[in-house]
């Protein structure tokens, strides 16, 4: 458990075993804000640069600023920091609305743009100029990195600092014209070439782009930094409480610095907490970027990707990811959360709401040789177990069957209670069979069983008392749909994968796709609907693939019913007779 260092709240943050949080640090300050007085509607922001797709680690920011709004009943923008028009397109300015409002929250009639501010920030850099807080500087870029000093050494005046106002006014306006090539001239703030803090050495505010912008086309030469827009921005739009990553702690003096110098509306107050990290996660923007661009994975929407589309597409739903920020909680200590315990927010919300069905994915044929050929039987099937309002339906029995191949074994092992030769199981929802023969092909290879079911025992209840030791799930040949299904694995083996865009790839896991090509779904799932997820009987969640086509559905694997490295107790919890009376 992390503590947290203001207010010793303690937050699950870098536990690996789910918790509730109570009051994180910046839900305390809000609730003392307000009962104090000093801020009389809470007023939040989420501010997404339009530069890639949403990640879990912005959902982190997007259900603390929305919810604080929503718990406290006040508001929340969502505001794009579209500032640097190289990187910005209206694809990621449209996905991010989208990825927002799946996660369930509404920004309402408060949607921004920092680009609605240039004129205002412009004005504003005027004001700084015309106060000789502001100057046009000539150096080169590695210049300026050279003078800039270390975190030992002060940093060395431009020649161009002490340039008059009016030069400045002149060159501000002919870089604003489009007069200079980029990269020629930047506008500085005058502050402090000594400061301790690197960030109050003459940051920059305004570089020249020759650049197309998503929304002000080519009106604009010049854009503002980062930095001086991303407080004014908040200032405009009477933002109370501005929260940001830890990263932007050593820039708080100098937003505070421009709130104190300009003629701004309001004075936001920046609070910092720790960015979300989770292991065999890459939440670097420009990490998942290569990944797209070098065709690493199939899109931003790829179910590997840590992405909001990909985590839709993949089947999980909103409900976990917000469960999961929750348990992680809010603290100022920066630190790994176990992707261990996302899965278990998936597992929960999936378990909860995901209809049953069954689907064979490795099919091995079953022929019951003392049923009668030709024959369909209706069974009822229970859609949730837990859940009588989501019903039944009805599955047909047939005497061609699959079952799953690794339930069979010619010769099982110790613990292995499933199907073997001369052993009697129980079909789900059916009969008891017995498996009376085996059949291989040239290779070698089991192809068939041919087996015996015992009519007493509809409905797969033992007619006088004898017990089978396991139940298996199947389908019925003849009415079994085809389709492929896709098993999505970690796309980085190593917990703590490199996020440096030069070396990243080398650590991608090559077996983080793996295609079952003929897998047997049960009949009703060709109606299935895409993000819809439902549980494969014995074989984890899953849910319809976009890429399915009339011809050809595509399922997807959510998630496995339980943790792979528990994967062998699990395989003997499954086995166990208490299991199998209950199923
Ligand atoms: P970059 O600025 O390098 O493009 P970024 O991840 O900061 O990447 P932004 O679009 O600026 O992306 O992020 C929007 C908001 O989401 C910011 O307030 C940022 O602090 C927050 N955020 C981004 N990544 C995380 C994370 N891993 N954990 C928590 N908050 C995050
Ligand atoms: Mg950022």
């Amino acid at each position: 458990m992390a503590m947290d260092d203001k207010t010793g709240n303690h937050s699950a943050e870098g536990a690996a075993a789910p918790a509730e949080p109570g009051l994180d640090f910046i839900r305390e300050i809000v609730t003392g804000d307000l009962s104090a007085g000093r801020v009389r509607e809470v007023v939040t922001r989420f501010p997404p640069e339009p530069n890639g797709y949403l990640h879990i680690g912005h959902a982190k920011a997007i259900c603390l600023n929305f919810g604080i709004a929503q718990e406290f009943g006040g508001r929340c923008h969502l505001r794009f920091d579209d500032t640097n028009p190289a990187k910005e397109e209206q694809e990621y300015i449209d996905a991010i609305e989208r990825d927002v409002r799946w996660l369930g929250f509404d920004w309402g009639q408060h949607l921004y743009f920092a680009s609605d501010y240039f004129d205002r920030l412009y004005d504003w850099a005027i004001d700084l100029i015309k106060a000789g807080k502001a100057y046009v500087d000539d150096q080169s870029q590695e210049e300026m990195r050279a003078n800039r000093g270390t975190l030992t050494e002060p940093g060395r005046p431009s020649p161009y600092r002490d340039r008059s106002v009016e030069e400045n006014l002149d060159l501000f306006a002919r870089m604003k014209a489009g007069e200079f090539p980029d990269g020629a001239r930047v506008l500085r703030a005058k502050i402090d070439m000594a400061s301790g803090n690197i960030n109050m050495r003459d940051p920059a505010l305004y570089r020249i782009k020759h650049a197309h912008h998503p929304r002000t086309g080519t009106a604009w030469k010049i854009y503002p930094s980062y930095d001086f827009a991303h407080g004014q921005s908040d200032a405009i739009e009477g933002i109370t409480h501005s929260i940001c990553t830890l990263e932007f702690e050593d820039h708080r003096p100098l937003y505070d610095w421009f709130i104190a110098n300009l003629s701004v509306p309001s004075t936001p107050h920046q609070y910092e907490m720790a960015r979300l990290n989770i292991t065999h996660t890459v939440l670097s923007k420009r990490v998942l970027t290569e990944l797209v661009r070098g065709g690493h994975v199939s899109g931003w929407d790829d179910p590997r990707m840590p992405t909001i589309a990909g985590f839709r597409r993949r089947g999980v739903p909103p409900e976990a990811i917000r469960d999961f920020i929750k348990r992680v909680g809010v603290s100022k200590a920066n630190s790994q959360v176990d992707a261990v315990m996302f899965d278990f927010s998936v597992r929960e919300a999936l378990n909860k709401n995901a209809q049953r069905r069954m689907a064979v994915l490795k099919p091995l044929k079953v022929v019951i040789e003392n049923y009668p050929e030709g024959q369909v039987e209706e069974l009822e099937a229970v859609n949730h177990p837990d859940d009588e309002a989501a019903g039944s339906r009805q599955i047909k029995f047939t005497r061609e069957l699959y079952i799953e191949h690794d339930d069979f074994m010619e010769v099982p092992e110790k613990k292995f209670f499933r199907m073997a030769p001369g052993r009697e199981v129980r079909l789900r929802y059916a009969y008891f069979i017995t498996c009376k023969e085996v059949i291989k092909n040239a290779a070698g290879e089991v192809v068939e069983l041919r087996c015996t079911y015992d009519p007493a025992s509809k409905g797969g209840n033992s007619p006088d008392g004898r017990k089978v030791k396991a139940t298996i799930h199947w389908v019925s040949a003849e009415h079994a749909i085809p389709a492929e299904v896709r098993i999505y694995n970690p796309l980085f083996l190593d917990p703590n994968p490199s996020s440096d865009a030069a070396t990243f790839a080398t650590g991608i896991n090559p077996q983080s796709l793996e295609v079952i090509a003929d897998a047997r779904l049960e009949p009703s799932l060709a109606e299935a609907k895409v993000e819809t997820p439902f549980q494969f009987e014995r074989q984890g969640y899953f849910c319809r693939d976009k890429d399915s086509t009339p011809d050809r559905l595509v399922f997807t694997r959510t998630i496995g019913l339980r943790d792979t490295y528990a994967k062998d107790v699990a395989k003997d919890t499954r086995e166990s007779p208490r299991q199998n009376a209950k199923a």
